[in-house]
């Protein structure tokens, strides 16, 4: 008895105290679902990716609302826009890089494609936009450029028939043409043959299925479109800085108005993490333990640059070369007809940078930032494992303006200097992933990361990039919501948008056939060739790496 009447003080002190934490950690709560904004999807970035995530949702789930969140005052001023990166609509056609040669000499088809199919889903995801008022005038975001390869020294030559007699055997390449006539090759791009060695041996595939594609347009088209809808608002100028998990697995994510430093918050259901460069550390920040997987490699690019119209109405293609021996396949050099916001240039390079930054207009101390003491070990053994990388990117950082003149020449023998300037495009973040035998590998590709309760996602690395953007985020829908993507309403809904969804095309003449026409029609590009298979093609190469890469940088092309 006199140990009750000693201990109830103390329990009943206890309890009032447990009250109060309780009323005022429900109230705390409570202020904060009072004065943070509510919604079911937060896009983070303004880019092509949560442009093109954003337009998904509202087709797949327009009752749904929908946050996007930018930091810079205006959208597609990153990588997404036209002059950050180099256009190419990467279907594989001209990229050397997707197909490397094996040990045995034989040509290895199945990265280029995996990468023509991801592009034709992009090429029918656009078509439904234009078809439904979304995306404006074809013109204004693809154009129709012929894609070449171009190759000279015995080695390449004998690698580019190659390539071509193993791509003649899909379905998906057919149209292409070869060459290694010098007038042939002239009439196809007459700058690269001019002033050249006639002696030079040469060679080089064609292909008018090729693309230029102004992604930055893209993505202002698609937001403006999302704006008007009641479910969906735009913030720039706000810059996501934290994010707390909240009990029932929702977000609460803190946002900084960048230009009076005074922050609010948003509650939403689900978020996508779409910032490009800054995704890694946005990742970081929500603490899932997926983010522990990863570090980033930052790698920029620029060009030489020319709108000079003598040059520019006579370069209407994309030439991609061969990296020099002993180069890593990511400084494959491309001399290319561009059309950006309503102007021709033409471009030439890239030439790797390096900076610390993860976005153009990141941090310098963006590298820095986001190393960690889990991440630290792999970036060690990729840099080992990566000499060859290391000693091309300080090589590329040291070229004079000369040196980079003389890269253009082997290009455009007739070029002058004075019709060029240097122009700085936008910064790719590489990403590094843990593993358990090597320790760390270099991923090449894009990670799409979600964590285990599918509430939060974000987009890691960089290749192919803006290209596949239609894809790529249907795989984010796909890896959020797998019961929902399965559903009968759901499946309707993505097989209007893309009719061929779910079916290989490479293989199937008649519905590649079909998507070309139908695409080629609506988007206002050049009529496709006519698809017809030589008896001895065997049209059913499966899009799935067969081997091993021989070198990890085959997916890199800038
Ligand atoms: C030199 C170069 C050449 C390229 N060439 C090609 C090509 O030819 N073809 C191709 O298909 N792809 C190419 N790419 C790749 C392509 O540009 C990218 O894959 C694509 O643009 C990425 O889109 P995104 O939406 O993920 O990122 P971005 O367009 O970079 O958008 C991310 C946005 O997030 C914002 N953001 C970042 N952090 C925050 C934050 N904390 N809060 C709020 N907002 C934030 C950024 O400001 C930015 O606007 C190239 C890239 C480079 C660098």
């Amino acid at each position: 008895m006199l140990c009750d009447i000693t201990i109830m003080p103390a329990i009943k002190k206890t309890i009032i105290s447990l009250t109060s934490v309780a009323l005022f950690v429900s109230s705390a709560t409570w202020a904060n679902s009072e004065t943070s904004q509510k919604t079911d999807f937060l896009l983070i970035g303004g880019g092509i990716m949560s442009a093109s995530l954003g337009t998904w949702l509202q087709e797949l789930q327009p009752d749904w609302k929908q946050v996007m969140v930018e930091k810079l005052d205006g959208v597609a001023l990153e990588s997404s826009n036209g002059w950050n990166n180099a256009g190419t609509g990467h279907s594989a056609n001209m990229e050397l890089n997707y197909t490397p040669e094996r040990p045995d000499g034989s040509i290895d088809v199945s990265k280029a494609l995996d990468i023509n199919e991801q592009f034709m889903i992009s090429r029918q995801f656009w078509t439904a936009q234009v078809k439904r008022g979304i995306l404006r005038e074809p013109h204004s975001f693809i154009n129709s450029t012929p894609h070449m390869s171009f190759v000279w020294g015995d080695t390449n030559v004998n690698y580019l028939q190659k390539r071509y007699d193993a791509l003649q055997k899909t379905t998906l390449f057919q149209g292409m043409k070869f060459s290694t006539d010098h007038q042939q090759i002239q009439q196809w791009a007459p700058l690269v043959m001019q002033g050249r060695d006639p002696q030079q041996k040469v060679a080089a595939t064609w292909t008018p299925a090729g693309t230029d594609v102004n992604y930055g347009e893209i993505t202002r088209q698609l937001i403006g479109s999302l704006k008007k809808s009641p479910n969906f608002s735009l913030q720039t100028s706000s810059e996501v800085t934290e994010f707390k998990r909240n009990g029932d697995n929702s977000w609460h994510v803190t946002i900084k108005d960048v230009n009076n430093g005074k922050e609010h918050a948003i509650d939403a259901k689900y978020v996508f993490i779409g910032a490009g460069g800054g995704a890694l550390k946005l990742l970081q920040k929500t603490g899932i333990p997926e983010a522990d997987n990863y570090a980033g490699f930052p790698v920029g690019g620029s060009f030489l640059m020319t709108e000079n119209p003598a040059i520019t109405k006579e370069h209407l293609q994309k030439v991609y070369g061969q990296a020099s021996v002993g180069a890593p396949p990511m400084s494959v050099p491309h001399i290319d007809a561009r059309f950006i916001d309503g102007k021709r240039v033409v471009l030439f390079g890239p030439f790797a940078t390096f900076s610390t930054k993860f976005l153009k207009n990141g941090s310098f101390f963006d590298l820095l930032s986001t190393t960690t003491t889990s991440n630290v070990m792999p970036m060690t053994h990729v840099g080992l494992d990566n000499f060859d990388l290391v000693k091309y990117l300080i090589s590329q950082v040291m070229l004079s303006d000369d040196d980079r003149f003389a890269a253009l020449k082997e290009y455009y023998p007739q070029a002058r200097k004075e019709d060029w300037k240097l122009i700085q495009a936008g910064q790719r973040v590489q990403i590094i992933k843990k593993d358990e035998d090597k320790g760390g590998v270099l991923k090449l590709g894009t990670e799409v990361v979600v964590d285990q309760q599918r509430t939060i996602s974000a987009l890691l690395g960089a290749s192919p990039g803006a290209s596949t953007a239609a894809p790529i985020t249907l795989n984010v829908i796909k890896k959020m919501f797998p019961e929902q993507f399965r559903s009968e309403q759901w499946q309707s809904k993505i097989r209007a948008i893309v009719p061929s969804y779910g079916q290989q095309l490479n293989g199937n003449s008649a519905l590649t056939q079909q998507v070309w026409d139908d695409t080629a029609a609506t988007l206002q590009l050049v009529k496709p060739p006519v698809i017809k298979m030589n008896a001895d093609a065997s049209d059913n190469v499966t899009p799935k790496a067969s081997q091993p890469e021989a070198s990890p940088q085959h997916d890199m092309a800038l």
